[in-house]
């Protein structure tokens, strides 16, 4: 393992023994998640791997620090073999880090992975991210087709409270182009509102735009795996009173967008919380 200091965080490159690793709990339907960086560079406040163990005891703070997993392409690709041969693979990318973070435009640790499974798919992939970067990988996300799926996380239409919220995120206009990219690589598009953050009235029919095959409502208290606590435990509500938005949270709050959602869109393409992540 060597380190080195870059503009966004503590990079250090690891070895990796394992890749895919079992799941549990909330990722039901996926036998395994994929992550290509333990850490993100994205810094999300509101990120509940913010609370579990490698970011508590590591002492930087959150964003500030990423272990890139170093790939050696025929170790997964036997790795993945084996796990296919065992039983169908089914895969979440990625559930503690985004593998489109601003790191991956020169690591190309995700890239390196897609590129094994477009030679030998899962039987099911979700790549899910905040980053238009995705697009760079398009054609290779084509040849898993129809075993993938893009989910393009869009919290609000807001550009004021992404930034009060996850300055280090790419702007929602460039995700917003980033799925039309998507869609228009014919590749199945999910859009993930999660978690909801305070929006306008017309941000229902902003996603019905995107004419995406499933938009999925998520919360902070449906969403963080306890109820909201661990969402409290971050301590979140500043923000929402410095932009006047404390009733959005709320466990209710996501009712009144959802009513909205209703109205535009198919029924079969409104999900809410966990199913709208199955396979
Ligand atoms: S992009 Fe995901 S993993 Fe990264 S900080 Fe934000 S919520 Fe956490």
């Amino acid at each position: 393992m060597h380190a080195s200091n870059n503009h966004a965080a503590v990079v250090r490159h690891k070895p990796v023994r394992q890749w895919l690793t079992p799941t549990s709990g909330y990722l039901t339907g996926y036998t395994h998640t994929l992550n290509p960086y333990i850490g993100c560079d994205f810094a999300c406040s509101y990120c509940y791997v913010r609370r579990m163990p490698p970011a508590l005891f590591r002492g930087i703070p959150w964003g500030e620090w990423v272990d890139v997993k170093e790939v050696a392409p025929h170790r997964f690709a036997a790795e993945l073999a084996r796990k296919k041969s065992k039983g169908p693979v089914r895969i979440f990318m990625s559930s503690a880090t985004d593998p489109y973070q601003r790191l991956e435009a020169k690591e190309h640790v995700t890239r390196s992975l897609l590129e094994v499974m477009a030679a030998d798919p899962p039987e099911f992939l979700l790549i899910q991210t905040r980053s238009p970067l995705v697009t760079r990988d398009l054609e290779l996300i084509r040849q898993l087709l129809p075993h993938v799926r893009v989910s393009m996380t869009i919290e609000t239409d807001r550009e004021d409270v992404r930034r009060a919220f996850t300055p280090g995120t790419p702007p929602l206009a460039a995700r917003i182009e980033a799925c039309r990219a998507v869609r228009k690589a014919d590749v199945p598009l999910q859009v993930a509102v999660s978690p909801l953050l305070p929006c306008t009235d017309r941000f229902a029919e902003q996603l019905a735009g995107l004419d995406a095959d499933r938009i999925v409502l998520d919360d902070f208290f449906m969403g963080d795996g306890s109820g909201g606590k661990r969402t409290r435990q971050l301590g979140l509500q500043p923000i929402f009173a410095e932009l006047g938005a404390e009733q959005w949270f709320d466990p209710t709050a996501y009712l009144h967008v959802h009513a909205q959602l209703k109205d535009v869109l198919p029924e079969d393409k409104l999900y809410v919380s966990q199913p709208g992540f199955l396979p």
